[in-house]
């Protein structure tokens, strides 16, 4: 059962039970609405308490059932709400740990409210890009006040139920409990307490006004349009609150329902669903199930100081576990902890870090020159230098002497972590930990399953990635992983782009307008040029029949790396990240264009975004049949987290699939009959081709 029936003197108390959060499914619904039914029937009992078991009182509707007919199936959300508020005898919501969107709804359409201290009370809606569907919008500002329920419902964001109960006017909890554990007896003794009020208390009845209105709600109206510029569900939720405020409430219900609905069919909030689905599907690994064995990894060691060796090491000292980091050169080691300090220096200073949590940080940190200092270490993460000769030498002193069942990781980003697995005598306890710069910062983190990772390995790799707050997607071996294997292709087009006539602001701003944090160029420029350039000689010598445009090369060639050299596509000022347009580079563009023979054409944006696009989802679609992503999924998620892809469009998969694989294909198809471009670039995915065929979406 999905909720549990049990008697306590006069009281009836339904307990939710879906966990893991008490989801509001179906089946949870029926068993609600059949508890409250069975409490109205029974002539002994003359009140009920809604609570939740476990972890949760109710983390809202089972997003799964969204965009199908399964939500609406009656009971649904709505009905359940109305049977709570036509219920003659009196309804107390017993809300813990967990109340969230539909969750909270529910406990809006009980008579009484009483939480326990540290729950979690949120409407998280709009981050799935939809208003509150089942009143939420219309009881919570009555029941807590316009501005703060406007607050939560446009931001999303979960508040602790004892910071509500503080607020003046506030109906939202009658009480909180002393403790989470005396929560339900004190909400039996509400029930007790109210068993003979009549009429009995509906937030629908109080009242609901802003003095300021119409000022008021314009301002909001504006900073939720200008921070979510494209999502609608924000701006909506202003005017949904804006709407209880000025409406009766019946009236107020259906034009919530009525957005609710809207709003479910739009691209928005499908890329938004897909996406936390997507997430959580990352996290599985389809052949090691959930219950394989784990390792305790209760210490770990980086392997080199430098750019990424001090991000990583930044995450596990956040997350509370002692990090030892080896370098060759004391000089290395003290530059690389003088970096770590002053990063945490800087979240001091913006007030995001406290003073004694910055100690306890730096106190976890130690460092040595000695490969003899680690082998009590769980897990190694090596970021030496990107060179198969010094990875070597790093992985042979590991293999001498790090402990049997220690985690040995690489955090290469184009080696073949198979060689390097190779080097010790242990393959099966190596896997690359692909982390983004900064380390610290970014949330991917590509898992790299080497031929013999074992599966210990990645089940506990992909728990202490939870752990450290990245979002992990596991790759195969191949050379740049999911992410950088798909961005090199979108790279050479944006080369081909520049010989025909774009500038790389033109290229940018088309990318841009399509939604990616940043263009091509001016990620190129934040990365650094000279490692694309590293990779091009790379592969002229592995892949010489290659195409690439020498732009790129020629820009090197003049010491143009990017940011970190001040200059790159555009110029930049120091302590400034504004990219701004260099004349002399454009007529270099120009040149080499001439040296072509190529006259120059007008693109236009719509043109720039599809080949730039389509060469991620080619690229993407390869990976997916070559089994170097498990799913789909876990490309988009790649993407999103790691590439700035726009967020509204749910990543590159999700994209094609939304806009037709079919349409992709054809475009592709044009792209490869311009004699500028490269039809071998252009030759279609098999998959893709399959796919496009059958009417079918990447899955
Ligand atoms: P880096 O040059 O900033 O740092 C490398 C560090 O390793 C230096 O401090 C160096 O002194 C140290 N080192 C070199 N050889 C060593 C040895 N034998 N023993 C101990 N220490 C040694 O380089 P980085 O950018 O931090 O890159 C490190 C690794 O991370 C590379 O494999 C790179 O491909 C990968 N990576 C880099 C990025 C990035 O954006 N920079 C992103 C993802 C992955």
């Amino acid at each position: 059962m999905t909720a549990e029936y049990t008697v306590q003197g006069a009281v009836a108390v339904i307990t939710l039970n879906n966990p893991p959060i008490n989801g509001l499914g179906w089946t949870t619904r029926v068993a609600l609405t059949d508890g409250l039914a069975r409490a109205m029937a029974d002539e002994a009992i003359n009140a009920i308490v809604i609570t939740g078991a476990g972890r949760a009182f109710s983390g809202g509707a089972d997003i799964t059932e969204f965009g199908s007919p399964k939500a609406l199936r009656e009971p649904n959300l709505l009905s359940v709400i109305l049977v709570l508020e036509a219920s003659t005898k009196p309804v107390i919501a017993a809300v813990h740990t967990v109340c969230m969107g539909g969750g909270l709804e529910v406990a809006l359409g009980c008579h009484y409210r009483i939480a326990a201290p540290g729950c979690k009370v949120a409407l998280p809606e709009v981050k799935l890009g939809l208003v509150p569907g089942a009143g939420g919008t219309q009881r919570l500002p009555r029941a807590l006040g316009v501005e703060p329920a406007l607050n939560m419902i446009v931001s999303g964001e979960p508040v602790k139920s004892e910071l509500l109960a503080m607020l003046p006017g506030q109906q939202l909890f009658q009480k909180i409990s002393a403790s989470p554990e005396t929560l339900l007896a004190e909400a039996l003794a509400i029930a007790t307490e109210v068993a003979d009020v009549r009429p009995l208390p509906l937030v629908r009845n109080l009242p609901c006004r802003h003095p300021q209105g119409d000022a008021y709600f314009g301002f909001a109206r504006n900073m939720a349009k200008g921070m979510a510029k494209n999502f609608p569900a924000p701006a909506k939720c202003v005017n949904m609150v804006e709407v209880a405020t000025k409406t009766r409430f019946d009236a107020g219900m259906t034009q919530e329902r009525e957005t609710f609905l809207n709003l479910m069919w739009t691209p928005e909030h499908r890329a938004l669903r897909h996406l936390f689905l997507a997430e959580r599907a990352a996290s599985k690994v389809p052949d090691v199930p959930v219950d394989t064995s784990q390792r305790a990894i209760l210490s770990v060691a980086i392997i080199g100081a430098g750019t990424m060796g001090g991000g990583i090491a930044m995450n596990f000292l956040n997350a509370g576990l002692p990090v030892k980091i080896l370098e060759a050169k004391p000089e290395a080691l003290e530059r690389g902890v003088a970096t770590i300090r002053k990063n945490y220096v800087a979240q001091l200073k913006k007030g995001k870090l406290k003073q004694d949590k910055l100690d306890q940080r730096m106190a976890l940190l130690s460092t040595t020159l000695s490969y003899d200092d680690l082998k009590e270490t769980d897990l190694v993460i090596e970021a030496v230098f990107e060179d198969m000769g010094v990875k070597q030498a790093v992985f042979q002193e590991l293999d001498r002497v790090m402990k049997p069942g220690a985690i040995l990781a690489s955090n290469t980003s184009t080696l073949d972590l198979n060689q390097i697995a190779a080097f010790t005598q242990r393959p099966q306890d190596v896997v690359g930990l692909h982390f983004f710069s900064p380390a610290n910062v970014m949330k991917l983190l590509e898992v790299v399953r080497g031929d013999q990772t074992a599966k210990d390995v990645l089940a506990t790799v992909m728990t202490l990635a939870k752990k450290i707050k990245k979002t992990a997607v596991v790759s195969g071996v191949c050379d740049g992983f999911i992410g950088n294997r798909m961005i090199e292709q979108y790279g050479r087009q944006a080369g081909f782009l520049l010989d025909e006539g774009c500038t790389p602001a033109q290229v940018d701003k088309a990318v841009e307008k399509f939604g990616f944090a940043m263009g091509p160029f001016r990620m190129s420029d934040l990365a650094g040029n000279d490692i694309g350039w590293a990779i091009r000689k790379r592969r002229s010598l592995e892949k010489p029949q290659m195409k690439y445009s020498k732009t790129a090369d020629l820009l090197c060639e003049r010491g143009r790396f990017g940011q970190k050299t001040g200059a790159g596509w555009y110029d930049y000022v120091p302590g400034k990240r504004d990219a701004v347009p260099n004349a002399e580079v454009v007529a270099m563009i120009e040149s080499h264009r001439a040296a072509l023979g190529i006259a120059p054409r007008k693109i236009s944006d719509e043109e720039i975004m599809q080949r730039l696009v389509f060469s991620l989802i080619n690229e993407a679609a390869r990976i997916l049949e070559e089994g170097i992503a498990n799913k789909a999924s876990d490309i988009d998620v790649v993407y999103i987290f790691g590439y700035g892809f726009p967020v509204h469009r749910g990543g590159p998969m999700a994209y094609a699939n939304e806009i037709g694989l079919f349409n992709v294909l054809q475009a592709m198809n044009r792209f490869a009959k311009n004699p500028l471009d490269d039809a071998a670039f252009w030759q279609p995915a098999p998959l893709l081709t399959k796919l496009a065929a059958e009417g079918g979406v990447f899955a």
